[in-house]
Formats: C-alpha cells, sequence, structure tokens
C-alpha cells in the first residue's frame, strides 16, 4: 500500500525547477512552429503534461494516447498495445509525445512505430524520467527530466496499483 512515508526522490521544488528547464527548452527550440502537438501518454503523463504545457511560451494543442503492456509480468516480450488512439491526425505536426517515465523502452519504441508512418513533420520525445538501467531499447529522449535508478516510483502522476498519483513529489515505495 502507498502510504506518505516513501523517501523523497524528487520535492515539489526540485520538479518545478526541472519543468521550468525544460519549458525554456522546449519553447526555444519550437519558437519557429505554429502549433506544437503535445502528445500526452496516458495515464502517468498528466500531471506533468499539465505542468509542462503551461509553462511553454509557444502555440500548442494537446492529444491523448493511452497504452499497456499485454502483461506487466513479461514485459520482456514488449508486447504493448493500443487502448485510446489519438484523435488528431498527426500528418504534417510537429509531434513531441510527453512521457512520464521510461522503464525498458518497450512504449515508447512502440509509439514511435505507431507515430512515425503517419508522417507527422517532426517526432520527438521528453519523458519527466528514465532509468538507464532498465533500458532494452535504444532510443533518443529528447528531452529528459531525470533519470533514476533501479526502483519503484509513485508520485506527481505515477501509481502504484493507482495509489500514489497524487502525491506531489515523487518518491520511491516504502519497504
Ligand atoms: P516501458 O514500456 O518503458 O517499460 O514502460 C513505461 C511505462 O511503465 C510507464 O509509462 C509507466 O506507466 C510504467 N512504469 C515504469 N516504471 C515505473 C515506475 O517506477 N513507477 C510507475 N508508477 N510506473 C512505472
Amino acid at each position: 500500500m502507498v502510504t506518505e512515508e516513501g523517501d523523497v526522490l524528487f520535492s515539489e521544488e526540485t520538479i518545478r525547477n526541472r519543468v521550468g528547464d525544460l519549458a525554456l527548452r522546449i519553447s526555444a527550440d519550437y519558437s519557429h512552429v505554429d502549433d506544437l502537438l503535445m502528445v500526452g501518454v496516458l495515464r502517468g503523463c498528466f500531471i506533468f503534461l499539465a505542468d509542462l504545457s503551461r509553462r511553454l511560451t509557444i502555440p500548442r494543442s494537446i492529444d491523448f494516447i493511452a497504452l499497456a503492456a499485454y502483461d506487466r509480468t513479461t514485459t520482456a516480450t514488449g508486447a504493448v498495445r493500443l487502448i485510446m488512439d489519438l484523435r488528431t491526425d498527426v500528418r504534417g505536426r510537429h509531434v513531441l509525445i510527453v512521457e512520464d517515465i521510461v522503464d525498458t523502452g518497450y512504449t515508447l519504441d512502440y509509439l514511435y512505430s505507431l507515430l512515425r508512418p503517419r508522417e507527422p513533420a517532426s517526432l520527438k520525445t521528453c519523458a519527466f524520467l528514465r532509468k538507464p538501467a532498465r533500458l532494452k531499447m535504444k532510443l533518443q529522449i529528447d528531452y529528459l527530466g531525470f533519470d533514476i535508478p533501479d526502483v519503484w516510483v509513485v508520485g506527481y502522476g505515477l501509481d502504484f496499483q493507482d495509489r500514489g498519483r497524487a502525491l506531489p513529489d515523487i518518491r520511491t515505495l516504502p519497504a
């Protein structure tokens, strides 16, 4: 069960500062773009996406996609399925995927294989967290909040069995 007592990995202030850094870089890199399309990967992204999108200084639209591993216990297979597709046609759009956390990388790899054939003008990724020790795919993450060790984290939109999402900071699960 998620209690309030897990170790704090990133405080609210650290998160706020890092989101601000990412927003500055993204706003500068896309300053030439009319309407950046931010694609949030549900469900864990929703708080990060809300904060990031409000700190951007460029025009942007938001859409969501929902994916799930077929079976969490066999993520080694990398089987990911689409639960809810985008409503937006991405052809010719500048698309920024917004992920809460990249673990094995299978989800992101699947997303790239889904969205690339739809011919966006550009396709990049912003992930708040990444676990380098767990990565199975060689993937470029264009904007990254933090690398973390191989621990399960909750808070700031991330859950453990649907608990902990509303915590304002990011914590490891209490032992
Ligand atoms: P990947 O396909 O990269 O292995 O998995 C990515 C997804 O696994 C994330 O979007 C997230 O839903 C989930 N995930 C991986 N590690 C963690 C973690 O430490 N905490 C939480 N709450 N979710 C995680």
